[in-house]
């Protein structure tokens, strides 16, 4: 069974030694096609690969294009002579052009790093990165690990030296990564000018002294040192760096005898390497060309291929609850290549079977509303332990708040949640957008950048967009782009230094109260607002009464407006705070039983269109504080669907009005492509026992925080298995 679930190949940082170890065991059952009469198998016949070379090179373009036809694929190849790109269309809008004409996997190369991310990102198609800037060159990482696997018969404990220009070389990274994800000792050598800053953090060792370095090398990999680097100042000429770094006859009496010698090509001969060591007995230059066809054909048959490796996975016997498509019925449900392919009565054939007999079979739930606090207080949450703690919740995606240190208010940051979420693989994360730059509620985010970095919403959540002008602007502007303001609700001018809600508790307490008014006045205008402008508006964590009665007049009268309740304000009520415990203080703070009364009430007849956690981790330092010093917030992931259960099944929802709380009207709201079993959709579903009765147990929660108010409630009902893209991200013990 190869180890190989991953859609694009982006760059060796992310790979693990397996999935690195299963391209290097794919590429030597292809090298034996190019030793054949006849070097061609069939493997991708019928499928397209597209040849994106966005920066002019010939020996990759041409390895790449003899990979994918030795596959027998289809090659088209889009060079940016040809391309519209030149004509100011953006890099997006091209590949998705070329995505539109049916492409299996795209091969790009681009003088800026990251921009296959980018495009693994916003298209469905497969992504090999074949250099991006000075970031990564995968393939050619990976063919030299395996030109040195092939001679040395390992990789664990040999020493490589890697020789020449590092700090503008993505040889170079993808060779670190590697090697030293194999267990290899990575030398890097040259002069000071031209090594970046803070390498050896990656474990590697920066030495400045060929001649101390050669005698324990095993393998020495020289970069193409570029003329342009001379000309900008970084050495002092040509022939100073063939002294002090080229590798010649004389340098090389001292190294071992089984010393091997690679260069990625294209030579400068005489500069970094001189003819007859370059020709010599040691240098494997010419195995580097050949294995790197290898290379690439394994590693496009995997990319390509990688669904059916993941295979079919059957789950049967199960309630299968799809609102989408109005399902509520035993039936069994087909997941091929990390994506539905139907739901039946039969019983197909598929390599996995999964057993949901008395469980409810949901798509993916889908938590709108979290804070994750990556970047800025990674102690108390990141994206990848807000991920583990989505998973184990049961929800396969969530949208995350843009109120970090620094705030979601740039494309940067928003494909940086990306990218963590990537690397932490196990929930889809999607980041929601400052309303405005650092939330400060003067000038707009660029909001049309943020968009195109993925950002499915736009919030200041945390505070309020408090200049109703701005408002206005807001909605106008996101507009534009199809995507909603989800509004935290608050007149901070009668909030005041409010802590508590204000009432018969805070009077009671001595505690300053923050009165259901503020939130009213607030629903009040944003609706005003929604109408004016015809845009789209959520009012996150509806908590009064009143609050709802508003969102109701609004629906009735057809302005554009949905709203979500967490679980804490449909369950809980200001009677909590009595032992000042902080644990229950977040904003909007805990109302009163009237308020749950009428939030169960807009929960059932539909004002309330979502569930959500409000998810705010804070440390226990941090919270563990005077009632009216202590932060607001109370994590949630892990504790909404078994107390949504507990406490509104057959009381005020039926599970099919519970899952689309959770499931289709989220995803409706994010214009994300989720939250629904329809075939064709991605295969994010989860598990639930509905009976399982069980206690919360904070201790037991994959957050990095504990301030739970849930802690210790017996509830009944849970997610027993979280699949994303048709992969089990998470088994209840
Ligand atoms: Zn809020
Ligand atoms: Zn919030």
């Amino acid at each position: 069974m190869l180890n190989w679930t991953r859609k694009h190949l982006l760059g060796l940082e992310d790979l693990s030694a397996d999935e690195i170890n299963t391209i290097l065991d794919t590429a030597e059952s292809f090298r034996e096609v190019s030793m054949r009469k006849k070097k061609k198998v069939p493997t991708m016949t019928g499928k397209v690969v597209v040849m994106m070379f966005i920066e002019p090179s010939t020996r990759t373009l041409t390895s790449f294009s003899l990979a994918a036809r030795r596959l027998s694929a289809d090659v088209v190849s889009f060079s940016k002579a040809s391309s519209s790109i030149t004509k100011g269309e953006t890099l997006v809008d091209t590949a998705k052009n070329i995505q539109a004409l049916g492409v299996d996997v795209i091969v790009l190369r681009h003088p800026a790093p990251g921009a296959p991310n980018l495009l693994a990102r916003t298209l469905s198609t497969s992504i090999v990165n074949a250099g991006d800037g000075p970031h990564e060159h995968p393939t050619q990482g990976l063919l030299d690990i395996f030109t040195i696997r092939d001679r040395k018969k390992r990789i664990e404990g040999l020493t490589v030296a890697i020789v020449g220009d590092i700090k503008y070389s993505r040889v170079a990274r993808s060779n670190i990564w590697g090697l030293k994800k194999l267990g290899a000792h990575v030398i890097v050598v040259g002069p000071a000018t031209l090594i970046p800053a803070g390498i050896e953090k990656l474990g590697v060792e920066v030495c400045h002294d060929l001649d101390k370095a050669i005698p324990e090398c095993d393998v020495i990999n020289i970069l193409r040192i570029q003329l342009e680097r001379q000309q900008s100042g970084l050495f002092p000429s040509i022939r100073e760096y063939a002294r002090v770094f080229g590798l010649n006859s004389e340098r090389l009496a001292r190294a071992k005898d089984n010393l091997l010698i690679m260069h990625p090509g294209p030579m400068n001969r005489v500069i970094e390497i001189t003819p007859e060591v370059a020709d010599g007995p040691h240098s494997v230059v010419l195995d580097q060309v050949t294995n790197g066809l290898a290379v690439r054909m394994a590693v496009l048959y995997l990319v390509a291929e990688k669904r059916t490796d993941m295979g079919t996975t059957l789950i049967t016997g199960g309630r299968v609850i799809c609102p989408d498509q109005g399902i509520d019925q035993n039936l069994n449900l087909l997941l091929v290549d990390g994506k539905v392919r139907e739901l039946t009565e039969s019983r197909p054939h598929a390599d996995e079977v999964i057993d949901a007999s008395g469980m409810i079979v949901s798509p993916g739930l889908i938590d709108m509303h979290v804070h994750l606090r990556e970047p800025g207080k990674e102690d108390e949450e990141t994206i990848a332990s807000g991920s583990a703690a989505a998973v184990a919740g049961g929800f396969a995606s969530v949208a995350c708040m843009p109120n970090t240190d620094p705030t979601v208010d740039n494309e940067a940051s928003s494909e940086f949640v990306f990218l963590q979420a990537e690397r932490a693989g196990l929930a889809n994360i999607y980041p929601i957008g400052a309303v405005t730059k650092g939330r400060k509620g003067e000038e707009l985010a660029e909001i049309g950048q943020l968009s195109r970095g993925g950002s499915v919403a736009f919030s200041d959540d945390g505070s309020p967009v408090a200049n109703a002008d701005i408002m206005r602007r807001g909605l106008e502007y996101v507009k534009m782009f199809g995507k909603a303001i989800i509004e935290h609700c608050e007149d901070m001018n009668l909030s005041r230094d409010g802590v508590m809600n204000e009432g018969l508790v805070s009077t009671i307490l001595g505690l300053p109260g923050i009165p259901a008014a503020s939130e009213e006045v607030a629903i009040a205008r944003n609706v005003i607002l929604a109408d004016l402008t015809r845009a789209k508006l959520h009012i996150a964590h509806v908590s009064t009464g009143g609050g709802v009665e508003l969102i109701r007049m609004a629906k009735r009268r057809g302005i554009n407006v949905t709203a979500e309740v967490t679980p804490h304000h449909f369950t809980l009520t200001d009677d909590c705070v009595r032992a000042y415990d902080p644990v229950y203080k977040m904003n909007p703070p805990l109302r009163t039983q009237e308020d749950v009364n009428e939030l169960r009430a807009g929960l059932r007849d539909g004002a309330i269109d979502v569930i959500a956690s409000d998810h705010a981790p804070h440390s226990t330092e941090e919270k563990e504080l005077e009632f009216s010093l202590a932060p607001f917030g109370i994590i949630g992931m892990e504790s909404l669907l078994p107390v949504a259960i507990t406490e509104l099944i057959d009381k005020v929802l039926d599970w099919p009005g519970l899952i689309s709380k959770l499931t289709w009207n989220p995803a409706r709201i994010l214009g994300i492509g989720k939250g629904s079993l329809r075939p064709g959709t991605d295969a994010d579903v989860t598990l639930i026992d509905p009976d399982a009765s069980w206690t919360i147990d904070v201790k037991q929660f994959k957050s990095k925080s504990r301030n739970c108010p849930f802690h210790g409630k017996n509830v009944r009902g849970r997610a027993v298995r979280t699949i994303v893209g048709g992969a089990t991200k998470y088994v209840a013990p």
